[in-house]
C-alpha cells in the first residue's frame, strides 16, 4: 500500500492551489499506470479549513485541485477539466449556484459532475442546486465516508458517461466510414456496363446494381431484396436456380455462360453470364455473387459477320468454279468438247517428261478424214459439223483414260497414247480406222460413210522433241493420204 504525505501550500494570492504529493513504495510502473488511472477532483471552497478537511478525505485516491473563490474554480475547471468538482455554495463575491451555472454554460466543462458541499440544507437550496444541473450534495460538516462514497459514484458514473459518450461517438464514426464505403461500392457498381447481383443461399436476391434492377423493371437496387427469380424472369427461374444451386453446393464459379433473358419491357437480350461463390472470409459459402454483360449487340454483330462470311465463301465457290470452266473453256474446242491444240500445246512436254520417267513410249497420232471438203459440199456445213462430233465421240470412246484426244482444228484430230510403241499404236488406230469406216452418220436425212487416215511418231524412238514429233506424225498422215488414204502409216526416216 502507498503512504501518503501531503503539503499545503497556502498563499493569499489567487489562485490558490494545494498540490498533494505522494510517497510511493510501490515501483515505478506501478506508480506510473496508478497516476495516469487517477482521476482529478477540484475542491472549491473560500474556508481554507473546509479545503484542509475535504482533502484529507479524497487525497489518497485522487489528484486534487483547489480553489478558494468562484472565479478561480471556472479557470481552473475550464484549464485542467476535472473529472468532478467539489463546489462550496456560499462564497462571498460569486456564490457557488453562480459558479455551477457558468460551468454549465460553457461546452468544455457542461459535462463535469458538480456536487454542492453546504452546510445550508432546505429543499429549496437542494432544488435550485439541482436545478443548476448538480448531481448531488453533501452537507457540512463533511462525513469522510459519505464524501468518499459519493465522489467515487460519481466519478465511476461520469466515467461510464465519458466512455458510453466516446463509444457512440467511435459507433458514429465507423458508421460514417461504413455508409461512405457503402456509397462508393455502389457508385461503383452502377457505374460498370455490367449487370451485377447477389443472391443468399436460398438463392433470394440480397442486393443488385441499378443497371440490373432497372433490366428488372426498378428503380432501386433495394427494390430486388428478398425476390427471386420466380418473382423476375419465371420462365428462367429454374435453370438460373439450378446455376446458384451448383455454385453454391460445389463452391465452384460458373463462367461465361451465354444465353438470352426477356427484359421487363419485353426485350430479349443475349447475356454472358457469371456465377461466382460468396464466400466467408473460413471459405464457406454463403451466397453467389452473379454478373452478365449485354452482348445481343456483339452478338448481331458476329452473326452478321457470320452471315457475310457464309455470302463470301459461296461466292468464292463460284468464283473458283466459273474460273475452273473458263480455264476449261480455254482448253477444250467448243463443238467436239475435245482438248485444243492449245491444251495440247500445253500437256505434250509434260506428258514427253512422264513418259521419260516411267520409261515406256509415247505415240502421237495425228488424223484426218478423207475428202472431208465433199461432206460439207454435199450436205451442208451443218452436217460436216455432226460428222466432225461423230468422230471425236467415236475416239474419245475408243481411248483409253490415259490417252489424250485432241481436235487440233478443221477436220484434223490428235491422239496421245502413254505407253504404245509404233507397232501397238498402228494396230491400235487401224483398228479404230475399220472400225469408224462402217459406221452410218445420220444427220437430217443425211446417211454417209467416212473414213480417215493416219499417221504415227513415237516418242522417243523417232524424236525426244515435242515439235518434231507433230511434225513426224504430220508426215507419216501426209504419206498415209499419199498412199491412198483410209489407212495408218508410222513415221519412217523415208518418210521424212
Ligand atoms: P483430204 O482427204 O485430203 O484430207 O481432203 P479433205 O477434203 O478432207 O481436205 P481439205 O483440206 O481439202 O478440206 C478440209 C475441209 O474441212 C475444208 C473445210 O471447209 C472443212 N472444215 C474445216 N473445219 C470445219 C468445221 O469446223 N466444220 C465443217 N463442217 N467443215 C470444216
Ligand atoms: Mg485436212
Ligand atoms: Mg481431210
Amino acid at each position: 500500500m502507498p503512504t501518503f504525505t501531503f503539503s499545503a501550500q497556502v498563499a493569499i494570492a489567487n489562485p490558490i492551489i494545494f498540490v498533494f504529493k505522494r510517497t510511493y513504495k510501490t515501483s515505478r510502473s506501478n506508480m506510473s499506470t496508478e497516476t495516469e488511472n487517477k482521476a482529478t477532483v477540484l475542491i472549491v471552497d473560500d474556508m481554507l479549513e473546509s479545503i484542509t478537511i475535504l482533502s484529507s478525505c479524497l487525497a489518497d485516491e485522487y489528484h486534487l485541485l483547489t480553489a478558494n473563490n468562484g472565479h478561480t474554480a471556472i479557470e481552473l475547471a475550464a484549464r485542467h477539466l476535472p473529472d468532478l468538482i467539489l463546489l462550496d455554495v456560499v462564497m462571498s463575491n460569486l456564490d457557488g449556484y453562480g459558479v455551477c451555472e457558468q460551468l454549465k454554460a460553457q461546452p468544455c466543462t457542461t459535462e463535469i459532475p458538480i456536487i454542492f458541499v453546504t452546510a445550508l440544507l432546505n429543499a429549496a437550496d437542494e432544488e435550485r442546486g439541482f436545478a443548476l444541473g448538480a448531481v448531488d450534495y453533501v452537507s457540512k460538516p463533511i462525513s469522510c465516508t459519505t464524501l468518499r462514497a459519493r465522489v467515487r459514484a460519481h466519478i465511476l458514473q461520469k466515467k461510464m458517461k465519458d466512455k458510453l459518450l466516446a463509444f457512440s461517438q467511435e459507433l458514429e464514426q465507423k458508421e460514417l466510414e461504413a455508409d461512405k464505403s457503402k456509397r462508393l461500392l455502389n457508385a461503383v457498381l452502377d457505374a460498370i456496363p455490367i449487370r451485377v447481383f447477389w443472391k443468399d443461399p436460398d438463392a433470394r436476391y440480397i442486393g443488385c446494381n441499378r443497371h440490373f434492377a432497372n433490366d428488372n423493371g426498378m428503380n432501386s437496387s433495394e427494390e430486388i431484396i428478398g425476390r427471386t427469380d420466380f418473382d423476375l424472369m419465371p420462365e428462367r427461374a429454374f435453370a438460373l436456380q439450378a446455376f446458384a444451386h451448383t455454385v453454391i453446393t460445389t463452391g465452384q464459379s460458373l463462367l461465361n455462360q451465354e444465353g438470352a433473358i426477356t427484359t421487363h419491357d419485353g426485350k430479349l437480350t443475349h447475356i454472358s453470364l457469371n456465377h461466382v461463390p460468396l464466400l466467408e472470409t473460413d471459405g464457406s459459402v454463403i451466397g453467389i455473387v452473379g454478373a452478365y454483360e449485354d452482348i445481343t449487340q456483339r452478338k448481331h454483330t458476329f452473326d452478321a459477320l457470320q452471315d457475310a462470311k457464309i455470302k463470301l465463301e459461296t461466292k468464292l465457290t463460284e468464283i473458283v468454279s466459273l474460273q475452273e470452266k473458263l480455264l476449261e473453256a480455254a482448253v477444250r474446242d467448243p463443238l467436239t468438247g475435245l482438248y485444243n491444240r492449245r491444251y495440247l500445246t500445253e500437256t505434250l512436254d509434260i506428258m514427253l517428261a512422264q513418259a521419260t520417267r516411267n520409261k515406256v513410249p509415247l505415240s502421237a497420232v495425228m488424223i484426218d478424214i478423207d475428202h472431208f471438203k465433199d461432206v460439207n459440199d454435199s450436205y451442208g456445213h451443218p452436217t460436216g459439223d455432226e460428222a466432225l462430233k461423230c468422230l471425236a465421240q467415236f475416239l474419245s470412246a475408243q481411248a483409253r483414260t490415259s490417252d489424250i484426244v485432241c481436235r487440233l482444228g478443221g477436220e484434223e484430230f490428235l491422239i496421245l497414247m502413254m505407253g504404245a510403241s509404233g507397232d501397238n499404236a498402228q494396230m491400235k488406230i487401224d483398228q479404230y480406222r475399220d472400225d469408224f469406216s462402217k459406221i452410218l452418220i445420220h444427220y437430217q436425212n443425211n446417211e454417209f460413210k467416212l473414213t480417215f487416215s493416219a499417221g504415227i511418231a513415237v516418242y522417243p524412238q523417232h524424236t525426244e522433241n515435242s515439235k518434231k514429233l507433230l511434225e513426224y506424225a504430220d508426215l507419216a498422215l501426209y504419206a498415209a493420204k499419199h498412199n491412198g488414204r483410209n489407212q495408218v502409216s508410222v513415221f519412217t526416216k523415208k518418210v521424212r
